[in-house]
């Protein structure tokens, strides 16, 4: 059993496996002819669409996120890729490669 909705007029009816698999809307005043390949189709479609369109989670807290590298508006925490970090750690990371710098600049001049 199969719910078919007529886009003609705008009326759903159940479609059976006595039926023919491609035939005429039940509704007497309508002439859409339905297949049930197709309707099956359309029912498996919005699903694949909902694939295609997965929107981006923080991997942290699963929260929706606008790219692959910002800052998670649910835990705040700094994703990139699949990886987050904390923004405490990546300030002490930018520490560290500035001092490196200041380092190399000090030895090298
Ligand atoms: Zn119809
Ligand atoms: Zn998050």
């Amino acid at each position: 059993m199969l719910k078919i909705h007529c886009p003609q007029c705008k009326r759903s009816f159940l479609w059976t496996d006595e039926m023919p698999i491609q035939d005429k809307c039940p509704n007497p005043d309508c002439r859409w002819q339905y297949d049930v390949h197709d309707e099956l189709k359309k029912n498996l479609n919005p699903q694949e669409k909902h694939e295609a369109h997965k929107k981006m989670l923080c991997p942290l807290c699963q929260q929706e996120i606008a790219s692959r590298l910002c800052v998670c508006p649910g835990c705040h925490y700094i994703v990139a890729g699949k990886r987050t970090f904390r923004k405490s750690s990546l300030f002490l990371a930018v520490c560290l490669v500035l001092i490196m710098l200041s380092l190399i600049f000090k030895y090298s001049g």
